[in-house]
């Protein structure tokens, strides 16, 4: 027999009851952004290396050592998306549709990181993103936070916390990178290697160090907050005041740096104490110098990316139940009920474009029917017989409450389905 082939570590199958979570999640999410007019994008999965290693920053973790690069077979080297930020900046600048326009889009899709598999941490994963282009008002960054807000609240989740601090200007953090630097080393003892690492090339990326031995350190250095740029603050304070009137908690944290280089002003992150070191569910910013780091125009930008694995498991983890398979399962008593019996599921589909019609297929006895129709969660079986063919009619019976099965005519069915569903 020959070996059995599996799948690769830390990329996951999702099916059944994994699958249905995933795909509520989506569907739950896409339906949020289009209640706030955003407009769906669908991306290449595999982009340049070039593109992610100039907006991510060689000095991040995922460029250093997170993506999978490889040369293809013309040599040019590639990379799998380690997130959908850079490539969703690539595409509007190349289809044209940043110049005097703005955009609002959301993507949904695989991302790649090698790193050491564990529960909220995988190689393949997926991310709900959404980004922004053109505005440059705290407006915006409020109205991002508050379709997480609404996601959150979609999905029954009332215990996340919103972590939020301002990166100020990029003039503004490159005089605060340099206080930094120079606090960080008249302390050179204490550093751990990272850190060194960091210092000369991104030492802001040391204060997101999750080291205890340094959080001395990181807590008694110099304040980004106290380095902003008046600009820079009055777009953070307006930022507090419209989430203040929109009723979103939040917590400022000077420590929130973000782990990607090409964010300035507003970060924030979402978190949740039940995923352990995995605490970061949906993490944003803005970014407005990546454009032109493309070779774009100057266009203000702002997004955030959604990490569903993470949601999933805190959903798998409640009291969430997965919608069942069917709503209504159509029993096949003979051969003859087949052709009539898909008709009735083809009207009923007609009629009630939301309800999920299951016509058993692959024959079977009465009894054997009636188990799959009950295993799909349907809530009504109708049964097509011989008898009921003479007579034209069905039986519709309930699979989950006591309620006494009825023969109804085939032109009744609509109208007896209209009460029965509702
Ligand atoms: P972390 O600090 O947890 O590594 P990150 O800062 O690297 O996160 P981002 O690049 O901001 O993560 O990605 C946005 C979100 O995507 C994260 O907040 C997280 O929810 C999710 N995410 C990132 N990496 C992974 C992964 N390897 N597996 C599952 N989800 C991930
Ligand atoms: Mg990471």
């Amino acid at each position: 027999m020959a070996t059995k082939l599996t799948a690769i570590r830390g990329m996951n199958d999702y099916v059944q009851g994994n699958a249905a979570i995933l795909n509520y999640l989506i569907q739950t999410a896409e339906q949020v952004l289009q209640q706030y007019a955003y407009q769906p994008v669908y991306l290449p999965v595999v982009e340049k290396t070039a593109l992610f290693s100039r907006a991510i920053g060689e000095v991040t973790d995922i460029v250093e050592k997170e993506m999978y690069s490889f040369d293809d077979r013309n040599g040019d080297n590639l990379s799998l998306r380690p997130e959908g930020t850079a490539g969703c900046v690539r595409a509007m600048i190349e289809n044209g549709l940043l110049y005097n326009q703005t955009q609002k889009v959301y993507y949904y899709g695989p991302m790649f990181r090698h790193e050491r598999p564990q529960k909220g941490r995988y190689r393949q994963f997926h991310q709900f993103g959404v980004e922004v282009f053109g505005f440059s008002a705290a407006e915006v960054d409020a109205e991002l936070i508050a379709i997480t807000a609404r996601l959150w609240e979609q999905l029954g989740f009332d215990d996340f916390e919103l972590q939020l601090n301002s990166l100020g200007s990029t003039e503004a953090r490159t005089q605060y990178k340099i206080v930094l630097t120079d606090y960080f080393k008249d302390h050179l003892e204490q550093l751990d290697e990272d850190s060194l690492r960091r210092l000369d090339r991104n030492p802001l990326r040391i204060l997101d160090s999750k080291n205890p031995a340094m959080g001395e350190l990181i807590a008694n250095a110099p304040r980004l907050a106290d380095h902003l740029d008046e600009a820079s603050q009055a777009h953070f304070s307006k930022l507090c005041r419209l989430l203040d009137g929109l009723g979103v908690a939040y917590q400022l944290n000077d420590n929130l740096v973000r782990g990607l280089d090409y964010y300035n002003q507003t970060v924030f992150e979402w978190t949740t104490t039940k995923l352990g070191a995995q605490a970061t569910v949906c993490a944003g910013g803005r970014y407005d110098g990546l454009v032109t780091q493309i070779g774009g125009q100057p266009t203000p930008a702002v997004g955030f990316a959604m990490g569903l694995e993470r949601l999933m498991v805190l959903l798998a983890e409640s009291d969430f139940k997965t919608r069942p398979n069917a709503d209504i399962y159509m029993i096949v008593g003979s051969e003859q009920a087949i052709q009539p019996a898909g008709l009735l599921c083809e009207s009923i589909r007609d009629y009630f474009p939301g309800v999920r019609v299951a016509m058993h297929s692959g024959g079977g006895g009465l009894k054997s029917q009636f188990k799959k129709a009950d295993k799909s969660g349907a809530r009504l079986a109708l049964v097509l017989g011989e008898d009921e063919i003479q007579s034209q009619t069905l039986q519709v019976k309930a699979l989950r409450e006591d309620v006494p099965q009825e023969t109804i005519q085939w032109n009744q069915l609509i109208t007896h389905l209209t009460t029965r569903m509702k």
